[in-house]
Parts: structure tokens; C-alpha cells; sequence
């Protein structure tokens, strides 16, 4: 631990990180146990019901069930990155993330100047899209 960069976890922060990753991990992961199982006791109960009401429901419980599987891959790759010491570091670049990034966004994965270039293209590329889907319209 005597190579240790500028930007790298110390020990103890590491530890910290570490055990709040997994216990998120672990609710979302009971989070997605219980809209599974909601999600098929609806199916049971469904004929009383209303359809257009439960399918609804159902709609909303796996879109929310989504959303945890994206985090869940977030937190996984929150950790591994933690444990091959690669938590902190630009995916991008390779520079440091900075620590208060981190601190604001525990599952950062590109530093600031990177996350900014993305966002500009991405705005830029939905700009673009805006415009042929306008475009379309008006012929
Ligand atoms: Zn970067």
C-alpha cells in the first residue's frame, strides 16, 4: 500500500465503501425478490381485478424492478472496480476521479472533464435526432 496514488481509496475509506456497497447491493436486491413475487401474485389474484388497473401495476412493479437491475450492475461494478483498485479511476482517461465527485456520486466511473465531453455529445446527438424526427414532421 505504499504505491498508492494521489487519487486511491486509503484502507479504511475502502472498508467503509465497501460494506455500504454491499449492504445497498442487498437491498436492492430484496427489492427485486419483492416485485418479482408481487409482480407474480398479481398475476394470481388477476381476474377479479381490474386489467387495465393491474396491468398497470404490474407495468410500473418491473420497470421499478429495472431500475434496481441497473443499479444492482452499478453496485456491481462499483465493487469489483473497489477490489481490483480501479474505484476512483477515469474509465476514460485513467486519471483520478476527484474525491469530491466521488463523495457526490459513489458510482462514478468517469471524472468530471470526461462526464462533461459525454454529456455534450450525447446532447449534441439527441439534438441531431431532434431535428431529423422535426424534419420528418414537416415533410
Ligand atoms: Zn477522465
Amino acid at each position: 500500500m505504499t504505491m498508492m496514488r494521489s487519487g486511491q481509496v486509503q484502507p479504511e475509506r475502502f472498508a467503509a465503501l465497501k460494506s455500504a456497497l454491499e449492504e445497498r447491493r442487498q437491498a436492492v436486491g430484496e427489492e427485486i425478490e419483492r416485485a418479482r413475487r408481487a409482480t407474480l401474485a398479481d398475476g394470481e389474484v388477476g381476474d377479479f381485478e381490474d386489467q387495465g388497473a393491474t396491468e398497470s401495476l404490474r407495468t410500473t412493479t418491473l420497470e421499478l424492478a429495472e431500475l434496481d437491475r441497473v443499479r444492482l450492475a452499478a453496485l456491481d461494478d462499483a465493487l469489483r472496480r473497489l477490489e481490483c483498485g480501479r474505484y476512483g479511476v477515469c474509465g476514460e482517461c485513467n486519471g483520478d476521479i476527484a474525491r469530491d465527485r466521488l463523495i457526490a456520486l459513489p458510482f462514478a466511473v468517469r471524472c468530471q472533464s470526461c462526464q462533461a465531453a459525454r454529456e455534450k455529445a450525447e446532447r449534441l446527438a439527441g439534438a441531431t435526432a431532434d431535428l431529423r424526427s422535426g424534419g420528418k414532421v414537416g415533410w
